[in-house]
């Protein structure tokens, strides 16, 4: 992986089928980077294939193949040269019981089949009024690369993603993000050796406040959730860190 700077739009589970195709038309014309991954919901995913920005899955199975009803094994995303996969979405946390455990687990098998993973950590509003962020993200970080070696972490993205920032319009300070990606990347060194973890900022980015996001030093991208459903918001979150 190349050290540029990446965008991850995550479209999560809102679109139908006619949001998507009017989404697609814009998208399709002027998005011309492989540092984009988009993450459409799984059902639509075809319509996203070989064009020229990469498509990612927003769930994996923890198993690299077999029958599991209703899951997407790494095994059928590099058929489809799918290499890309958000693992431990606090959605999925909170609402499907995902533990760091199974989330070791999901990253293990993608990695296994070459694939590369975005690693969502991040602290609740309550772990963060208890003062107790870093001790979450390294609980989080610990457990979920547990057993990785260097050569496996290569594969991995980080996103910082506070759970509070999510949809809300409420983002932490830049000075905060700062000093959390910092720890982050610190603690992947400790317990790993590895230095170059690529960690990416997600939590209400728009197009109004990436410029400013942006001049964060030790950022290597962001994952966008809300605003990379709006064709037109997502394109100029794309212009001001890649295209630019
Ligand atoms: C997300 O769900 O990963 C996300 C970052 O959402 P939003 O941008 O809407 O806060």
């Amino acid at each position: 992986m190349e050290n540029k700077k990446i965008v991850v739009g995550n479209l999560k589970s809102t679109m139908n089928i006619e949001d998507v195709s009017k989404y697609l038309q814009v998208i399709n014309k002027e998005i011309a980077s492989k540092e984009v991954i988009i993450c459409p919901s799984s059902i639509y995913i075809p319509y996203f294939l070989k064009k020229n920005y990469q498509v990612g899955l927003q769930n994996i199975f923890l198993d690299e193949g077999g029958p599991y009803t209703g899951e997407i094994t790494p095994t059928q995303a590099v058929s489809l040269e799918i290499r890309y996969a958000i693992v431990g979405h606090s959605e999925r946390r909170i609402h499907l019981n995902e533990t760091d455990e199974i989330i070791n687990k999901k990253i293990v098998a993608a990695i296994n089949k070459n694939m590369y993973v975005i690693l969502c950590i991040g602290e609740t509003l309550e772990e963060k009024e208890m003062l107790r962020t870093d001790m979450v993200i390294r609980r989080q970080l610990v457990n979920a690369l547990n057993g990785l070696s260097i050569d496996m972490l290569y594969n991995v993205i980080i996103a910082y993603e506070p759970v509070w920032a999510i949809g809300t319009n409420n983002i932490p300070s830049i000075k905060e993000i700062e000093k959390t990606v910092e720890y982050i990347k610190n603690v992947v060194k400790q317990i790993s050796g590895y230095e170059d973890i690529k960690v990416l900022y997600g939590g209400s980015v728009n197009e109004h406040n990436v410029k400013e996001l942006n001049k964060i030093n030790n950022i290597s991208g962001f994952l966008v959730g809300g605003a990379s459903t709006k064709a037109d918001s997502f394109l100029k979150i794309i212009d001001e860190v890649i295209q630019k």
